[in-house]
């Protein structure tokens, strides 16, 4: 790799607005988890890298999962007594949660609220909304579409198909040099949403195009899947391959106007980490960097203690952290060419100095020895250490009754607790490393290990 290719980027004005200009194309595009937005979209990809299209049945077990009904929508509406169309999923495909069931049927206003999801705090923005593994419906409304509802007969129409039918991934592959490869990973299940994360989306692909027909040190692959169960499914799919794995990063929320920020890989000194670091800190602008902690996006399926991969994400602002984050509001106005660009130099910086890191494995290694507790400690409860029996991605926690099935905007500390621990039992850390780890309180981690164990989901490590 020559600076040459730089320049190219960097002279090449257009650039930005043609990942723009891609993003703009996608962002009608109704997507979830499965269906044939997923595959609509992978196509568009296709006109500008070689992407292979990989479909996995419904029904085959993926690890502690199993691959969901695919799900597909044609129209949804809400109509007054009057035949006016108050709510039209033609509008926005917010306006449906994804994977609700096909309705037709008419209801009353207190009956039809109970499936009605606003946001009170911006009451001109969609919310959005998803169930994916409980069966129901819903639409989501601005808070002014619900306050303007009057007592009437309302029919409702969700005409959707929930059925047997496959979950759809893209995959590139670049072969170099050697075997050992990076990963580049983005999710490709958000329906009509800009910086989460067709901004991802549009950036793995053009890093994917300056790459090909490089002549490469490592290689280098490319993936476009829903996400949890997509970064699941592959894994469980593609487990030979973990071992050439060294690294990777979750491409998201990189187009927003604000700062980089890094969050870092589970080891924290990784070679990615240390390379992500370096890019930001040569770029001259400020930038943020953030420990790991284990939920977020497809990292903590990476980075789970029967894969344990050093896996970053390179953002802008991070998700969770800017209002617009899954609402209407996270459209084509909150993105920039300019950030896109940005946050592409960056990512292509990154490969450059991955290409002339000269001990990436020994240094991998290294800090894989190097994590959990080292010291000899007294036999008391707080250092008792815990193994996952799902090692491998995270466990299902629905199907336990440890997971809300509609996804708040908010994580709450139990939540928080459970990802915490599923991620470091791994028989090195201590309950107290992991309160001290998660700044989660020893009562809550505490209590946490027990339900966890009593649902048998992690054992006492017994050495
Ligand atoms: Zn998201």
């Amino acid at each position: 790799m020559k600076n040459y290719e730089m320049d190219k980027i960097l002279k090449n004005n257009d650039i930005g607005s043609e990942m723009f200009d891609l993003i703009e194309r996608l962002f009608p595009i109704c997507r979830s988890i499965t269906g044939n937005g997923v595959r609509q979209t992978l196509k568009i990809l296709q006109e500008h890298i070689p992407l292979k299209i990989f479909e996995v049945p419904s029904g085959m077990k993926v690890f502690d999962w199993v691959v969901p009904e695919e799900w597909n929508i044609s129209d949804a509406y809400i109509k007054n007594s009057k035949e006016e169309k108050i709510v039209d999923f033609k509008k926005s495909n917010l306006h449906v949660m994804s994977y609700s069931i096909p309705v037709n049927g008419k209801l009353s206003l207190s009956e039809l609220k109970k499936h009605l999801f606003t946001l009170p705090d911006h009451p001109n923005w969609i919310p959005y909304r998803t169930s994916y593994y409980e069966k129901n419906w819903g639409f989501c409304v601005t808070k002014k579409q619900y306050d303007n509802l009057k007592e009437d007969q309302y029919k409702v129409v969700i005409d959707s198909k929930l059925e047997k039918g496959s979950l759809t991934y893209g995959e590139y592959f670049i072969k170099g040099e050697k075997d050992d490869e990076v990963i580049f990973s983005c999710y490709i299940c958000h329906p009509s949403m800009c910086n989460d994360n067709l901004s991802g989306v549009s950036l793995v692909t053009f890093l994917a195009k300056f790459l090909k027909d490089k002549k490469l040190k490592y290689s280098y692959r490319f993936l476009f899947m829903p996400e949890t169960i997509g970064a699941i499914t592959w894994l469980s799919l593609n487990e030979k391959k973990v071992d050439r794995i060294k690294q990777g990063l979750i491409v998201t929320c990189v187009g927003d106007r604000a700062d980089s920020t890094y969050k870092k890989s589970k080891y924290g000194n990784a070679v990615i980490d240390r390379v992500v670091q370096r890019v930001l800190q040569e770029s001259m602008e400020p930038f943020n960097i953030v420990e790991f902690f284990p939920f977020g996006s497809d990292e903590r399926q990476f980075s789970s203690p029967g894969i344990n991969l050093p896996f970053g994400s390179l953002m802008r602002t991070p998700y969770h952290k800017f209002p617009q984050y899954h609402t209407s509001a996270d459209n084509m106005d909150f993105i920039f060419s300019d950030c896109l660009k940005n946050s592409l130099i960056k990512y292509y910086k990154i490969i450059t100095y991955l290409e002339d890191e000269k001990s990436l494995e020994n240094n991998f290694e290294d800090i894989k020895e190097k994590s959990g507790d080292t010291k000899p400690e007294e036999i008391k409860e707080e250092n008792s250490k815990y193994v996952n029996c799902f090692p491998k991605c995270e466990p299902n926690l629905g199907k336990r009754g440890l997971y809300r099935m509609i996804l708040e905007k908010k994580i709450n500390l139990g939540q928080e607790a459970i990802f915490w621990i599923l991620s470091f039992s791994d028989g090195k850390h201590s309950i107290k490393n992991i309160s001290e780890k998660s700044k989660i309180s020893y009562s809550v981690i505490k209590k946490t290990v027990e339900i966890l164990t009593a649902k048998g989901l992690i054992k006492k490590a017994d050495f």
